[in-house]
């Protein structure tokens, strides 16, 4: 696949070569069942294992942690059914209010008035004010405050949080889905859950892992079956999985200060730019710490981001509007309404992801297709006087 002007990897990741050999050497490797008793079916099983052992070294914490999913919003929607079914009648959860809508739509459905929203503030960042603010009145059972956001790309303070928590004893909860394979994840193996997928960062689609407490049970969501010790039933997805730890591992070993100073060097210039030419333009997360792929923009005021999109489309250059719309009837998404973006700004706003191997040729590419189509809706908007 020619990724070269692809500029979307927040939704999802073309298949990296060590994920995709891996994917292929599995399949013919390992066709049986991992609930077999027969070698052919044990042996998958044991595949299994070895890798969930490779992931919990890495994200320092148990195999037995270690839930096999079909992606993050399967693991988000596990984690709040099972706390759903398992809160105490008064209790609360506090969850940011930038959560993916996987987990806030999930977390109102099984929790409902439990639930209390941690706002957000302009920088696009979870208020810690708030949360030393409200446990003076009482303690949650737990906090959820994701890693990475995926329309910014800011940087959740979820480390200090997490230990915050531990302190005061509350558990912690984690989607790191834009994190993992983009910076290390040793940590987060500390967090009592942490959800994730491989999709993003190279691994194949509809794979992903749910890290747990092992201790206590875990209500399951999925029925039907003991796999992953009753927690989730189903025929674990054995390429798909192996897929997934081999392109972590391949990821894992890019990662250092350098690769990531690398990146956020050519972040850096990339946006220099854009406000050189743009008059106007306001960068979301500016002064905060950001994934290195992330940029997301309040575009001039001359057309709607979904006109971007499409205009840069033909350009050659695929870029989002940062947050879903469903068929095609956008909403003002609750991210940039929590960091106080009115909708009109919001309706402005492109983001521009980029992957491991997106060079700054291809950066630089991406801001003169941005200045050829802000020139021709000039032009064209100009013969319609
Ligand atoms: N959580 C976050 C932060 C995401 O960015 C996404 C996908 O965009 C998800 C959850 C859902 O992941 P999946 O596509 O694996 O279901």
């Amino acid at each position: 696949m020619g990724c070269l002007n692809y500029f979307d990897h927040n939704a999802t990741a073309p298949m990296n070569q060590v994920a995709r050999e891996v994917w292929l050497d599995a399949v013919e490797r390992y066709p049986g069942n991992p609930s077999s008793l027969h070698r052919i079916g044990t042996r998958a099983d044991k595949a299994l294992e070895d890798v969930r052992l490779v992931l919990a070294n890495r994200l320092g914490c148990s195999p037995l942690d270690l839930v096999w999913t079909s992606g993050a919003t399967e693991s988000n929607n596990m984690a709040w059914y099972h706390m759903g079914q398992t809160l105490s009648a008064d209790a609360e959860v506090w969850v940011s209010e930038m959560e993916h809508p996987c987990s806030i739509e999930s977390a109102t459905r099984w929790l409902g008035n439990h639930v209390k929203w941690i706002p957000s503030n302009g920088d696009g960042l979870v208020d810690l004010d708030w949360l030393e603010a409200q446990v003076r009145h009482g303690k949650p059972h737990l906090v959820c405050i994701m890693a990475a956001n995926n329309e910014t790309g800011c940087l959740q303070p979820w480390e200090s949080v997490r230990t915050w928590c531990q302190e005061q004893g509350i558990a912690f909860f984690c989607d790191a889905s834009q994190w993992v394979g983009r910076l290390p994840v040793s940590g987060l193996g500390a967090c009592d859950w942490v959800s994730a997928c491989a999709h993003k960062f190279g691994g194949p689609k509809g794979v992903g892992f749910l890290k747990c407490p092992s201790k206590g049970r875990l209500d399951a969501f999925i029925l039907g079956g003991p796999q992953e010790m009753n927690r989730r039933a189903g025929t674990e997805n054995v390429p798909g999985i192996l897929s997934m730890v081999a392109s972590l591992e391949a990821r894992e070993k890019e990662i250092n200060e350098e690769s990531t100073q690398q990146r956020l060097i050519i972040q850096q210039e990339f946006e220099a730019l854009l406000q050189s030419v743009f008059p106007n333009i306001r960068i979301l997360g500016k002064d905060v710490n950001r994934l290195w792929n992330t940029t997301s923009v309040i575009m001039p005021e001359v057309d709607c981001r979904i006109r971007w999109v499409v205009k840069l489309d033909k350009e050659g250059f695929a870029v989002s509007t940062g947050s879903a719309c469903s068929s095609g009837k956008e909403k003002t998404s609750h991210v940039l309404a929590s960091m106080g973006l009115n909708a009109s700004e919001a309706g402005r706003v492109l983001r521009f992801s980029s992957g491991w191997d997106t060079s700054l040729n291809a950066w630089n590419a991406l801001s003169v297709a941005l200045q050829d189509v802000f020139q021709k809706i000039i032009h064209s908007e100009q013969a319609l006087e």
